[in-house]
């Protein structure tokens, strides 16, 4: 390889630490993401460019352009509610092709040491480390392809969010787990590509087995998992392909998506263990949950409207529902109408809120909200006692007392906002239905709360009406 081609996958390699960077805040995450997009389209032009004799030239070219057409196709259309799902095709793709390449590049190695054994000579042209990467990108690709499938038929509702179990799990999950082992072993020791194809096939029913038993609110965890696993597969398969670029590439895919995994799981209060194998032992029930039937105080928009627009201090705790009803514009319009009215609005941000991180602020950006008013939760929780009232619009399991309360619960030891210790407290939300954990909210029959029912965007729309008419 040229040196100038090395130093050209040096500045992507930059590049893809910059976007990293870049993407930590939301007032650089756009370029973040433009800096990250634009090294790896360098990084696959490269080899066009510097590589004098290349087979294939234009499947290539279809491959990408058809992978082109779908991501663009993908990323345009979709609702920003459906993003975890699509980030989960997105990276199960990207597993998949890993461990294609890998079984490939296993064939390859094998022609080579026929071709050097008919020969006659004595060598071995791989490492057995190279056969072993080889093993682990066959065998955890397939399982991140897999795995990313059912992650997404779950939270396409193709299939039930819940978690499924069945009699002999533990046992099925056990025996693939040391087939996979097993066969990677083999893949060392005697090499064929027989074993690479069986790994593949082993793979591909663990990552099944892996996300069935994960119930609905867990599964962005399992998709943030899942992106760490096919990191890691990347940078092995860059270790077999000799790419310096897919190994840092994957490397820094694997480290973020394992910090992003473990700072989900805290955020929730949880393990990743508990997230992962919960329900083989009984304790998930996240997903689903029955209405309440329980008496509430409900009002209608015009004494909403009277609450807030004689507040001084009101906080918004935005959640799910904000991003399903798409209300955020009409929310920034009110929140501006009450801050010209005097009134200090401030939006308080939960870690976990809506359906995958930065969510809220992703929304909120989008409906071009200051992003000073968006207050994190630990920096705004002292500030709930002395707020006259929180609007809470679309938000459930972040402001449910029970995370404190009620050991057991599915969401016990999460860090919840603090809403309860406001003077008043109006939840905006269309049933009486549970948030995603699929437990009650005691809030909602506090004696401090007011429900407003109704799809978020038409409530905010006629509160909006009512506050300018006061
Ligand atoms: P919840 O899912 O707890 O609550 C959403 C609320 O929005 C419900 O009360 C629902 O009630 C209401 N709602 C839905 N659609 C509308 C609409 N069109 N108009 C008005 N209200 C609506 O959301 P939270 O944001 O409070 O909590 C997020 C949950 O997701 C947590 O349990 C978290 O652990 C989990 N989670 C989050 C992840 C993340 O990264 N953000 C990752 C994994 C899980 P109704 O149906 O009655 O309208």
């Amino acid at each position: 390889m040229p040196t100038w081609v090395q130093v050209v996958y040096l500045l992507c390699a930059i590049g893809f630490i910059l976007a990293l960077k870049g993407l930590s805040g939301p007032r650089t995450a756009r370029r973040g993401n433009l800096v990250g997009a634009a090294a790896a389209v360098v990084g696959c032009v490269l080899p066009f460019i510097y590589v004098d004799h290349l087979d294939h030239v234009p499947l290539m070219i279809g491959a990408i352009a058809v992978g082109t057409a779908g991501g663009v196709f993908g990323a345009r259309k979709v609702q920003m509610t459906q993003m975890p799902q699509m980030v989960a095709l997105f990276n199960g793709v990207g597993g998949g092709a890993a461990a294609l390449v890998a079984l490939l590049e296993l064939n390859h190695m094998l022609e080579v040491q026929d071709a050097l054994d008919a020969l006659g000579a004595d060598v071995d042209a791989y490492g057995w480390f190279v056969y072993a990467a080889t093993a682990f990108t066959i065998f955890v690709g397939s399982v991140s392809f897999a795995g990313s499938l059912i992650t997404f038929a779950k939270l396409q509702e193709l299939m039930t969010s819940r978690p499924v179990v069945f009699a002999g799990l533990p046992v099925a999950f056990g025996l693939m787990l040391l087939g996979g082992v097993g066969l990677s072993v083999l893949t060392v020791t005697d090499a064929a590509i027989g074993i690479g194809i069986a790994l593949c096939l082993v793979g591909l029913v663990f990552g099944v087995l892996l996300v069935l038993p994960v119930g609905g609110a867990d599964v962005p965890i399992v998709i943030s998992l899942l992106n760490a696993f096919t990191g890691l597969t990347v940078a092995a398969g860059g270790y077999v392909l000799s790419n310096t670029l897919l190994l840092v590439g994957g490397t820094l895919v694997g480290a973020s998506g394992t910090f992003l995994t473990l700072l989900m799981a805290r955020a929730m209060g949880r393990s990743v263990g508990n997230i992962m194998f919960g329900a083989l032992k009984g304790g998930s029930t996240l997903g689903g949950g029955e209405a309440s039937d329980r008496p509430v105080k409900s009002a209608g928009p015009e004494d909403v409207a009277i609450l807030l627009g004689y507040a001084d201090r009101v906080i918004i705790v935005p959640g799910y529902g904000l991003a399903v009803a798409q209300a955020q514009h009409t929310l920034r319009e009110l929140v501006d109408v009450l801050g010209e009215r005097g009134t200090k609005v401030d939006y308080a941000i939960h870690p976990v809120a809506g359906r995958m991180p930065g969510h809220m602020n992703v929304l909120l950006a989008e409906a071009q909200v200051p992003y000073e008013q968006l207050v994190e939760m630990d920096e705004i929780n002292g500030e709930f006692k002395n707020t006259d009232v929180v609007l809470v619009v679309g938000a459930n399991d972040v402001v449910n007392p029970a995370a404190k309360t009620t050991p057991g619960a599915p969401i016990y030891g999460m860090p919840i906002l603090n809403a309860d210790e406001a003077k008043q407290i109006v939840f905006m939300k269309r049933s009486m239905r549970p948030g995603f954990a699929g437990i009650e909210n005691e809030l909602l029959f506090d004696p401090k709360t007011t429900l407003l029912f109704g799809d978020a965007k038409e409530s905010l729309g006629k509160l909006l009406n009512s506050i300018k008419s006061l």
